[in-house]
This record gives structure tokens, C-alpha cells and sequence, in this order.
């Protein structure tokens, strides 16, 4: 960089910069699968090795590349490469990427419609898109009462519609209710909804955590919900909102959306559907019937960034009364104040979201389906889905392993079978062999448990995953199993 009088945004300074670092990103792209796909760093590790204070002088780009290659490189968990099996996938796209460099480009705020009204606009028409890939019911789309909304993350999803429907629910109650209402989900349901109660206010004693378990799949019963509804009815209690999963984190379990539905609708609760990860999945027609019950919901949320190639982050939010939201999330400061606002003639997102400012977001997620296409992304979401088949059919013929719960979408949860039954070791076994694998950085799987059963995730959706990484990660598990065994046994 030049030494003498900051240029920071110029313009023949960015073209040369911006192609070494294209260059710099492609050719990661083009080697990740040398990375360890967990990084192997300690924690600390990088205090050693930066300075403890920012330079008083430029440096040049070359010596801060040459720090990302050896010191930033390596404590990077590699969540794009193909051998990335952990979590839920985080999908990165060449379309996705431009929309985020040409959202960086222009990085405005897009707080009102007036900030950008391109931004504003182009979020209503590309949620509206994407709502008609998932057939979501007509009153989602924003030609009628409700509309989408880009959040950055499902828990700020789930926040801002328990915050619209506890309004709500006050507004009908009286304000003096707050301690009379109840929140309902199953035990697999995320964590975001415990959070969003939390910073709602909702006392924790009124949050129902209904048990699941293998009978059902681990996906929450009707019959529970409405028995646990009556009780809280009998004692004076208010429900108020009930969030379903389609796709839960642990396993992918589906709950059952149409029942569930009408259960919170004659009792007057929001009904919520999380289909944070297994949402993407439902552009496929044969896997559309997954969300069949969603016209019961008053919110739905998918996120584009899992599984959908749109760069994190892209939370997919639709509602289907706009005006709840608003009414909870809306202020109207002196300094804030138009003419298009004032005359109610446009949308201003800072009244969908905890935020006021937001990003251009919507410029990625509409790259993605412009330059890809449905079909093509119908394709994608397929291919890892076959895999993850391919995957439990690896597993299925291998008497040391089981599959434990039946597959729906990429995700396959199995088990290292403890040796002569030893349920109490089966815990340490496949959490030892979870640490072995992960330690070796040849691939990546994460964990769960289910009533009280130790379990192994393996999620495919990573863009670079090819049948030969599924295969060679067999490989990896197997013979790490066979030498924990051997070594169990002996
Ligand atoms: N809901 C489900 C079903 C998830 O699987 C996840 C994360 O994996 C979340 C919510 C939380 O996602 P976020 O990080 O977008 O808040």
C-alpha cells in the first residue's frame, strides 16, 4: 500500500488488490482438501504469534496474505471442504460469493426503504421467489398481508416472531400477563428457542420442553402437546406460541406440522416452524411434502446459508401478519423520519428485525437462483442426499456399526455397537472414536444424544463433497474403529 496519504477506497487500488485476492481465494478453494478440515490449533495459539498491537505504519498486502497463509490458516475449521461432514453444512457458492463481494462493494445500510430502495425491494421480491420454490402458502408472500424477511440467523427468526406473538398474545390478555404465558416445543427443538424465551421475558418455569423419544422418531407428539395445553388451561395458564421443527438439529426429526397446527390454532397460539437446515430440501417436490401443514403456521424460516449455496448469512423468514411484527419491532425516531415511510407507501426492514441496520442480503441469495437455476439446485440438494444413502448403506453392511435413526434427508446418525452389549461403554466407545477421527483432520463429524444414547452425526452438504470423500471417510471410520476395538479388547 502506498505510504503517503491514505487512498482507502481507490479504485484502481481495489482492481489490482481484489484480483490478488480472488487469486488468493481460488487457489484455497483449489487446495483445501491439504488442510486439516478441523484445525488442530490449541487455544491461545495465535497470541504468540501476531503482534500484541496494530502497526503504526502500511503494511503491504503481501506480508498480511503471508500472515493469513501461516498463521490464520491453520485455526480455520474448514466448513467447505468436501471432507467437512460435522453440524449442519454452511454452503458457499462462486454466485453466492459475488452477491456477497458486490454486497460488500456497495455496503450500504439498508435500514428504511429510503436508505436503498433497491435493497428493500429486491429482499420482498427474492423471499417472495423463493416462497413460491417452497409452495409456501400464498399469505406468506408480500403481495398480501404478510411478506419475507432476511434475518441473519434462525435464533434471531425465532426471537423476533416470539417477541410478535407475545405482544400479541398481552394485547389480548392484558399487559399484565407476561407470567401467565406458555411457550411449547419439543425436546429437540434448538436451543435459539430457550434463548429467544429468555430475552423475551418468558418465565422459564412456562417454557414446556415436551419429551420425544424412538417411538416417534424423536419428533414431538400431538397428543403430548395438547395434554400439556389442557393442564396449563386448567391452572389459569395462557398458551401462546408453539415451534415446530422440520429437520431438527440432533437427527433431522419432522414434526408433525399439520396436527401440531391445528392444535395451536383453536387454542390461539402462534405456531412457529423451524426448518432452519431441511427447509433447502423442500424446493425438491418429493421432499416438499415435509413442510405439508406449513398453511396452519403464522411464521416459517429456512436458512439459505446451510444447505441452499447463498454464503452465510441468509435466514429465510416468512409471516404471514406482517403488522404483528411491526407492531412489536417498529419505532419512528425524528431522525429517521420520510416521506415514503410517513405516507405507509414501502416496507422499512429495521421494523422486521432486532437491528437497525441490515445488509444487502438479498443480492446473494438472488444470484444463486439466477445463476443456478431451481432445477440445478434441485439437483444439488438430490446429490447429497444420494450420498448420505450411499453413506447408511456403507454403514448398514458393517455388523460393528448401526444406523440409529431412520435417515430423511443428508444426515445419517449412527453408532460403533459396544462390544458384548456393554451399553455403559457404548457412550465412552463412540465418543473416543468421535475424538480419534476428528484429531486425525482427515474429516470432520460432529455428535448428539438421544435418550441417553451416544451418537454419531454425519451430515453431507458440503458443495465440494463428492461420492469418493463419502467413501474415503468410511475408510477413516473404520479403521479408527478397528484399532479402538482392538485396543478396547485387548
Ligand atoms: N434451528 C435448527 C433446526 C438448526 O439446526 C439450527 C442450527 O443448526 C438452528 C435453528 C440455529 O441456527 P442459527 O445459527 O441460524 O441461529
Amino acid at each position: 500500500m502506498e505510504n503517503g496519504g491514505l487512498k482507502p477506497m481507490d479504485a484502481e487500488q481495489l482492481r489490482e488488490n481484489a484480483h490478488r485476492m480472488v487469486d488468493f481465494i481460488a487457489d484455497y478453494y483449489k487446495t483445501i482438501e491439504n488442510f486439516p478440515v478441523l484445525s488442530q490449533v490449541q487455544p491461545g495459539y495465535l497470541r504468540e504469534l501476531v503482534p500484541d498491537s496494530a502497526p503504526n505504519h502500511p503494511e503491504s498486502l503481501q506480508n498480511v496474505l503471508d500472515d493469513i497463509q501461516a498463521k490464520i490458516l491453520p485455526g480455520v475449521t474448514h466448513w467447505q471442504s468436501p471432507n467437512y461432514f460435522a453440524y449442519y453444512p454452511s454452503n458457499s457458492s462462486v454466485a453466492g460469493f459475488l452477491g456477497e463481494m458486490l454486497s460488500g462493494a456497495l455496503n450500504i445500510v439498508g435500514f428504511s426503504w429510503i436508505t436503498s430502495p433497491a435493497a428493500t425491494e429486491l429482499e420482498m421480491i427474492v423471499l417472495d421467489w423463493l416462497g413460491k420454490m417452497l409452495k409456501l402458502p400464498e399469505d406468506f408472500l408480500s403481495t398480501g398481508q404478510g411478506g419475507g424477511v432476511i434475518q441473519g440467523t434462525a435464533s434471531e427468526a425465532v426471537l423476533v416472531v416470539l417477541l410478535a406473538a407475545r405482544d400479541k398474545a398481552l394485547r389480548r390478555v392484558g399487559k399484565n400477563a407476561l407470567e401467565k404465558l406458555v411457550v411449547y416445543a419439543s425436546d429437540q427443538t434448538h436451543s435459539a428457542l430457550q434463548k429467544a424465551c429468555q430475552i423475551g421475558g418468558i418465565h422459564p418455569e412456562n417454557c414446556r420442553v415436551l419429551k420425544t423419544d424412538s417411538s416417534t422418531n424423536y419428533s414431538l407428539s400431538p397428543g403430548l402437546l395438547a395434554e400439556a395445553i389442557s393442564r396449563d388451561l386448567a391452572i389459569g395458564l395462557i398458551p401462546f406460541f408453539l415451534c415446530a421443527t422440520v429437520g431438527t438439529t440432533s437427527s433431522t426429526a419432522v414434526d408433525p406440522l399439520l396436527e401440531l397446527g391445528k392444535i395451536a390454532k383453536s387454542n390461539g397460539m402462534w405456531f412457529h416452524v423451524d426448518a432452519a437446515y431441511a427447509g433447502s430440501a423442500c424446493i425438491c417436490p418429493e421432499y416438499r411434502q415435509y413442510i405439508d401443514g406449513v398453511e396452519e403456521a403464522d411464521s416459517f424460516n429456512m436458512n439459505a446459508h446451510k444447505w441452499l449455496l447463498t454464503n452465510f448469512d441468509c435466514s429465510a423468514l416468512w409471516i404471514k401478519d406482517r403488522n404483528a411484527l411491526i407492531q412489536s419491532l417498529s419505532t419512528n425516531p425524528e431522525f429517521l423520519k420520510n416521506k415514503a415511510s410517513q405516507a405507509n407507501l414501502v416496507v422499512d426492514y429495521k421494523d422486521w428485525q432486532i437491528p437497525l441496520g441490515r445488509r444487502f442480503r438479498s443480492l446473494k441469495l438472488w444470484m444463486v437462483l439466477r445463476l443456478y437455476g431451481l432445477e440445478n439446485l434441485q439437483c444439488y440438494i438430490r446429490n447429497h442426499i444420494q450420498l448420505a444413502r450411499h453413506f447408511e448403506g456403507l454403514v448398514a453392511q458393517d455388523p460393528r456399526f448401526e444406523v440409529v435413526t431412520p435417515r430423511i434427508f443428508a444426515l445419517v446418525c449412527f453408532r460403533l455397537l459396544p462390544p458384548h452389549n456393554d451399553e455403559d461403554g457404548g457412550y465412552k466407545l463412540n465418543h473416543d472414536l468421535l475424538d480419534i477421527v476428528n484429531s486425525t483432520g482427515k474429516i470432520f463429524i460432529s455428535h448428539t444424544v438421544l435418550s441417553g444414547t451416544y451418537i454419531l452425526r454425519f451430515a453431507v452438504g458440503a458443495p465440494l463433497t463428492e461420492e469418493r470423500h463419502v467413501n474415503a471417510a468410511w475408510k477413516v471410520l473404520q479403521d479408527e474403529a478397528s484399532a479402538l476395538l482392538e485396543k478396547v479388547s485387548g
